[in-house]
Parts: structure tokens; C-alpha cells; sequence
């Protein structure tokens, strides 16, 4: 049974998408962390549940699966996070292949774009390399790293794709498409931090529109939220009585700064609500 003050982490990134823990480390921090609740949320995939589901079976720890589902509204990209949901469900299986075969076009169209811009690249060598998941990112980034044409992901993203890059961005499936799937497949849409950046618009208005879409819960708790905006996230959850968690977006050696269990949260200071009907007894 989980108390009330046990920790939780319910936003964990694996090689399954672009962190570098395999589920076996991750179980390793979570033990060493003392979480007693915790999710494995890929990008898009949900390739590594079933094994850290086996796993946790022997273990004093609860484990709810998770995926981290990319979608697009008006114009803007949301994260929902994905909880318990039955992943034989045909409509919500596609929707993860599809956002998958964006991701990896979009991966292909940056190597282009150099390309274009006159970088030294030949895009068969591109091709055939092989993208090591252990090593975190992705295809497009490794490739740069090693090829001595990019520095790490900072500088991927500040100087060699800085600015408007005129470039087709992936098309993600509607996050309405996105919300009303994962309740179709029994499971339990959150939206993944919603000031993941400090845009300047109220909690009312931001996490109101996503509410009216079907949310059910929202991730308050999560490293690149202020004081203010968690604590306006978790009013705001708490007047419309709705799921709150909290989750590191822990994506392994890739994002160090982001370690398992730093946010620190309790089952208490959390609202779990029903994401509690999907927990592995340990
Ligand atoms: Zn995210
Ligand atoms: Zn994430």
C-alpha cells in the first residue's frame, strides 16, 4: 500500500526515446531515491514498459505505465502524458506510430536543411548511421556530434539551428485527437508541464483551454516551473478538482540536471485521484 508521505516521480524518459537509462537503471535510481511511485513516460513509444513492468513485480516500489504523447493545438506544441492506457487500442497505437514517423522526419529534413545551407554532409552517410540510444538525443544530433559538426544539444539548438529555421516541422496529431484516444484506450490524459517555457500567460486561461479538451490531470510539479507558476498550477488544479503530479523529465545522462525523484513530492502533496486504479501492487 502507498502512504501518504511517499515520494513520487511520474515523468521518466528512457532509450526508448531520447533518455539514456535502460528500465534496469532506472529501477536502480528509483530504489536508491526511495520513490515509491513512479511512471516510465517515453516520447511516443511505449517500447520499454512492459519490461520495467516485469521488473518491478520483485520490487517494494508501485509503477504506473506511461507514455508521453506529442500533439499540436492551434499552432502549439502540447506534451500529454499518457496514463495506463490499454496499448492494443488500435486508434491510439496509430496515433504513436504516426507522431514517430514525424519525429524521425523531422530528424531526416534537419540533416537536409545543412545540406542545403552548404554543410559538408553527405546525406547517404547520414543514412546509414547508426544512432546508439544509449547515448541519449537522437539520430540527427549524434550524427552532427560525431561528425565534429555540433558541439552537444545546447549548441544544436543555439547555434546550428537557431532562429527561424525554414524548415517543415512535424505534424503531430490535434491534441483533442490525442486526449479522446487515450481515454478510448482506458487510460488517463495529463498535460505534461505546462510552463515547461515561462510563457506569459495565466494558469486560468493556459490550463482552462487544455481542461475544455479533456484533460483530466496536470503535471504542477516539474523542474522548469517558478515557485509561482507550480503554486498557481496547483490552485488552479485543486479549484477544478482535478489530477496533480509531478514528474523530473528525467532523461538520464543526456539532461543531467534533471536527476530521479528531485522534485520531491508526496503522494499527499500530489492529487492522485483515479490514476490510482492502474497501480502495480508491489
Ligand atoms: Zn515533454
Ligand atoms: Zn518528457
Amino acid at each position: 500500500m502507498l502512504n501518504k508521505y511517499d515520494k513520487i516521480d511520474m515523468h521518466i524518459h528512457s532509450t526508448a526515446s531520447d533518455g539514456t537509462f535502460e528500465p534496469k537503471n532506472i529501477l536502480e535510481e528509483i530504489k536508491f531515491k526511495n520513490i515509491k511511485l513512479f511512471s516510465l513516460t517515453d516520447h511516443d513509444s511505449y517500447e520499454n514498459v512492459e519490461k520495467l513492468k516485469e521488473l518491478v513485480l520483485e520490487e517494494d516500489t508501485h509503477f504506473i505505465p506511461g507514455v508521453e504523447v506529442s500533439s499540436l493545438y492551434k499552432g502549439e506544441l502540447f506534451h500529454i502524458l499518457a496514463y495506463g492506457t490499454n496499448n492494443s487500442n488500435k486508434n491510439f497505437t496509430n496515433i504513436l506510430m504516426n507522431n514517430r514517423r514525424q519525429l524521425e522526419e523531422k530528424d531526416d529534413n534537419s540533416i537536409k536543411y545543412l545540406i542545403d545551407k552548404g554543410y559538408n554532409i553527405e546525406y547517404k552517410d547520414y543514412e546509414s548511421y547508426i544512432h546508439n540510444p544509449q547515448r541519449g538525443g537522437w539520430k540527427a544530433l549524434n550524427f552532427l556530434i560525431d561528425n565534429k559538426m555540433c558541439e552537444d544539444v545546447s549548441d544544436y539548438f543555439s547555434r546550428v539551428f537557431a532562429g527561424n529555421v525554414d524548415m517543415k516541422s512535424p505534424v503531430f496529431e490535434n491534441t483533442v485527437n490525442v486526449v479522446d484516444a487515450i481515454k478510448g484506450a482506458g487510460g488517463i490524459p495529463v498535460l505534461a508541464h505546462p510552463y515547461y517555457i515561462n510563457i506569459d500567460v495565466d494558469a486560468d486561461k493556459r490550463l482552462g483551454m487544455l481542461y475544455e479538451l479533456g484533460i483530466e490531470g496536470v503535471e504542477c510539479y516539474h523542474p522548469n516551473h517558478s515557485k509561482e507558476r507550480t503554486e498557481q498550477c496547483i490552485t488552479w488544479c485543486k479549484k477544478n478538482d482535478i489530477i496533480i503530479t509531478a514528474g523530473s523529465d528525467c532523461h538520464g545522462n543526456f539532461i543531467p540536471s534533471r536527476k530521479i525523484g528531485m522534485m520531491n513530492v508526496s503522494v499527499e502533496q500530489a492529487n492522485l485521484k483515479n490514476l490510482i486504479q492502474y497501480l502495480q501492487e508491489p
